[in-house]
């Protein structure tokens, strides 16, 4: 059975491009990119282009790049790097209550070393509020973390609009853009951001690398600590070859962004359409039209989306549900639980993220296989059940 790939916000295959730019980086250019001899400068020439193409996606300076070894990590640097540079100055910090938990926990990390964390609320749409971020703000706060994209329900969030607020009242902005660099323009001269995270395997490239911007001028402090390098910001020895496979993701999304956006769009708004028609009692999370064009998100009244997942899996379609199975319970997914979905709807809570090289006719069937796998899962629901009885 051919299986149907629908979950690329959790990871997306990579491109046969990148894995093609690679190769030469395991094979034959494998040297340690700080050797002032031709073996390690022409591995240091791979890493320099591949800045050079994340920098042109983000409209950056190269230098302005600082390549990590994971979307988490760049936001770990972020939040700790920037508390302790600025320890003098202030020790509050402003995140949402919707960030990934590589925020989530960074700031609870910073939490127990006695920074004050302010964690926004959202709508029911998954938004912040600006203004919510002005009344936040102290003159003891010295970063405002907010997501870009949501990893689960899409919702993008006004990042020109927080950014103008915490360049006017002189705070540092972060925001995590690892569901959005790639996927929807983002040029870093039109809006004031001062850091970003980004990773390499949410673009068509491969696991574990990321990247931070970080502005010229802003005050961070390096995270990991040891060789020089990456001027110094972030020791430890380049993953070349990923590096190298990040920079080719980073040229082909710049050059196919376009298509790429009206293609997914097209394959969700078929998908969601779909869904609306044939399967009863479904409410779509996240922002009707501020949102991810490659996810459609959804909560399935009477059933549990781990078992939507699992039997979907079982019929040829990898998804994703944000209620997670912990200790034998099923956790609602913090997210939707902020969006003020009750925890009883929130469990049947299913991700679709389609990608490039998805079809209309893979749209198609799965149109034909979900109403039947949630009918199924309903007639077997105790609370289906119990509710009919
Ligand atoms: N931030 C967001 C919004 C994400 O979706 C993810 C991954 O799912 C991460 C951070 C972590 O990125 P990585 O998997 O590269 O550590």
């Amino acid at each position: 059975m051919e299986q149907v790939y629908f979950d690329h916000a959790a990871t997306t295959p990579p491109r046969p491009e990148v894995i093609e730019a690679m190769l030469p980086y395991l094979r034959e250019r494998w040297g340690n990119p700080s050797s002032l001899h031709a073996t390690g400068v022409r591995a240091a020439e791979g890493i320099e282009r591949a800045r050079e193409h994340i920098a042109a996606l983000l409209g950056a300076q190269p230098d302005e790049i600082v390549l990590t070894g994971s979307g988490t990590e760049a936001d770990n640097h972020a939040l700790i790097g920037v508390s302790q540079a600025l320890r003098d100055k202030g020790d509050h910090i402003i995140t949402s209550a919707v960030e990934h938990h590589a925020i989530l926990h960074t700031a609870a990390f910073l939490e127990e070393c006695g920074l004050r964390v302010t964690y926004l609320p959202v709508d029911g749409a998954g938004m912040v509020d600006p203004p919510d971020v002005r009344d936040a703000i102290t003159d003891k706060t010295v970063l405002v973390s907010i997501m870009h994209a949501n990893n689960e329900v899409g919702t993008i969030q006004p990042i020109a609009e927080i950014g103008a607020i915490c360049r006017e009242r002189e705070v540092l902005f972060h925001t995590d853009a690892v569901q959005t660099v790639g996927h929807v323009p983002i040029n870093l001269r039109e809006i004031h951001v001062d850091l970003l995270s980004l990773s390499a395997h949410k673009l068509y490239g491969p696991k574990g690398v990321g990247a931070l911007y970080i502005r010229e001028g802003a005050c961070v402090r390096s995270y990991m600590h040891g060789g020089g390098q990456e001027q110094g910001r972030r020791a430890g020895t380049e993953n070349v070859a990923g590096i190298v496979g990040l920079g080719e993701a980073a040229r082909l999304a710049r050059e196919e962004m376009a298509w790429e956006m009206s293609h997914n769009a097209g394959l969700c708004s078929l998908l969601i359409r779909g869904v609306r028609q044939h399967v009863p009692e479904v409410t779509e999370t996240g922002h009707p039209c501020q949102r991810l064009p490659n996810n459609a998100s959804f909560c399935v009244a009477g059933v549990e989306g781990e078992s939507i997942l699992l039997n979907l899996d079982l019929e040829g379609f990898a998804v994703s549900s944000g209620s997670a199975c912990t200790s034998g319970g099923l956790e609602p997914s913090h997210v939707l639980l902020a969006m003020g979905i009750p925890p009883e709807i929130a469990r049947g809570s299913l991700r679709v993220s389609v990608g490039r090289d998805n079809t209309f006719e893979q749209v198609d069937r799965f149109l034909d296989v979900f109403p039947r796998v949630v009918e199924r899962l309903r007639s077997m629901s105790p609370i289906v059940r119990a509710a009919s009885q």
